[in-house]
């Protein structure tokens, strides 16, 4: 994932270190050595995550932290604090100003990565449910509330699964004093299904030295449609830092070391809940305001006219950004023969298996729509061309693999895609972008069907 980096340190040689380490990975980095200049080219520049010195002369990094965080153009950009203080009160201040995460000096390099990775994915996430409510209000559909309103964190109610009953207790105790409600769980075995029916606005799991259990459920937790977006605080030893990181890599949010400290706990706890109801705030302002029109009835996608606003915005992100955009025309082979064949209940049964079968074989901030009868087109923001036709070929396979049962009446209804992929270019508008995935499309038809093409390859 490409992303701009902002690094703010009044020591040359701090900045110096860190943006070699970062543009090493590829990222592309701003620095500023002051809090006033770091507020202006945030302001300017928008970028994606901010790292953040605490010690700086004249304005602290509690202090621009605090204003990033005030203002609502930049309040969903991360922030990690970064530190030469490991008291646990630094800590805390600087959660309480709002930053989403800190890092202690010298800065270890799988940390810094992992962290910023997560934290980058979360924005990614974020940015799309914004970007989804801004179309909603482009379209004009009634009632749609701001999402951005301070977000209440009243009553978090979290889930705890640990097999240590003393650091169960003390967890309690902590959420507790935040006035949350708690569900304990001794065992691991614990099913996406059930935690979706708790609902709650955090999951804390325990992680046991040596034994990958924890990080199953995690994983299992993230890949879940109905957890998803549950956020996930880990804790773990501190020589175990290896395997906490690499749960940031699968989807855990946070994670703190033992032994817990009831105030770091607790902030982070505040954390996770603000990120989660803001997150669900935007989900709800968005769907309510979604009215039935720019739903297809079939399929339960979005239906072309939602796609022809909204994919100028993502257009127009993807250039704001100077990121890549992918846009796949994807057309069932021979459907004709599918109802000719099976009947037209069976050929609705097709398409609405085959709209579930993309909308789950692409990631949660991708656009899918019904674009025509048995026509879909995804949109891919921050997608290459490779992972494009990566991504393509996946879906096809997914299709082709598994025959669809429509009914019992019918047999197993074989049932085949063709894709088209296109890039977004310079000067494009959507309907170019649309008219070269066509194109590429009509290729991939026209040298026999369950292919993929793309123009450029
Ligand atoms: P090709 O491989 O070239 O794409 O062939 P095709 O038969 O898939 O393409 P064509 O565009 O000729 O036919 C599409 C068919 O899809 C015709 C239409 O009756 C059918 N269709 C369109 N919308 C629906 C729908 O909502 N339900 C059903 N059952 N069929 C539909
Ligand atoms: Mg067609
Ligand atoms: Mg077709």
């Amino acid at each position: 994932m490409t992303a701009r980096i902002l690094v703010v340190d009044d020591m040359l040689p701090s900045v110096k270190m860190l943006a070699a380490k970062l543009s090493g990975e590829y990222y592309e980095v701003l620095t500023a050595m002051d809090g006033p200049s770091a507020l202006d080219i945030i302001k300017e520049k928008q970028p994606d995550l901010i790292l953040l010195d605490v010690m700086m002369p004249g304005m602290d990094g509690y202090e621009v932290c605090r204003k990033v965080k005030g203002d609502p153009e930049t309040a969903q950009i991360p922030v990690v604090m970064v530190t030469a203080l490991t008291e646990n009160h630094d800590r805390i201040l600087g959660l309480e100003a709002g930053a989403d995460d800190f890092l202690t000096k010298p800065v270890n390099d799988l940390t810094l990565f992992a962290r910023v990775r997560n934290l980058l994915r979360l924005k990614s996430t974020l940015d799309q449910w914004r970007l989804r409510e801004e179309t909603a209000r482009i379209l004009g559909l009634p009632e749609v509330e701001s999402g951005r309103g301070a977000v209440s964190l009243d009553n978090p109610s979290v889930v705890v699964v640990n097999d240590s009953e003393v650091e169960s207790e003390n967890i309690s105790d902590s959420i507790s004093s935040e006035g949350g409600t708690i569900a304990l769980t001794a065992g691991y075995d614990v099913s996406p299904a059930t935690l979706a029916a708790e609902d709650p606005d955090v999951l804390v799991v325990g992680l046991k030295p040596e034994d990958d259990e924890a990080l199953r459920l995690c994983s299992h937790v993230r890949t879940e449609e109905t957890t998803r977006h549950l956020p996930i605080l880990l804790i773990g030893d501190e020589d175990d830092i290896d395997r906490l990181n690499k749960a940031l890599e699968i989807g855990v949010n946070d994670y703190l070391v033992r032994p817990v400290d009831d105030l770091e706990l607790r902030a982070r706890l505040r954390a996770q809940v603000r990120r989660k109801r803001y997150q669900d705030s935007l989900k709800e302002s968005f769907l309510h305001g979604l009215s039935l029109a720019t739903i297809d009835s079939l399929t339960g996608l979005h239906n072309r006219r939602y796609l022809d606003g909204h994919l100028k915005a993502m257009i127009a992100r993807a250039r704001d950004g100077d990121k890549p955009l992918a846009f796949l025309m994807i057309d069932i082979d021979h459907f004709k023969k599918v109802n000719d064949t099976w009947g037209h209940d069976a050929g609705d049964e097709v398409l609405r298996e085959v709209s579930k079968r993309v909308a789950n074989g692409v990631r949660g901030f991708d656009l899918v729509a019904r674009y025509g009868g048995e026509e879909f087109v995804a949109v891919m923001p921050d997608t290459d061309l490779t992972l494009a036709r990566a991504v393509a070929e996946r879906l096809r396979e997914m299709i082709e693999a598994l025959p669809v049962k429509a009914s019992e009446k019918t047999g197993d209804i074989d049932v085949t895609i063709s894709i088209g992929v296109a890039m977004l270019e310079s000067g494009d508008d959507s309907s170019a972008l649309l008219k070269r995935a066509d194109e590429a499309l009509y290729r991939a038809k026209a040298a026999g069907r369950n292919r993929v093409d793309s123009l450029e390859a």
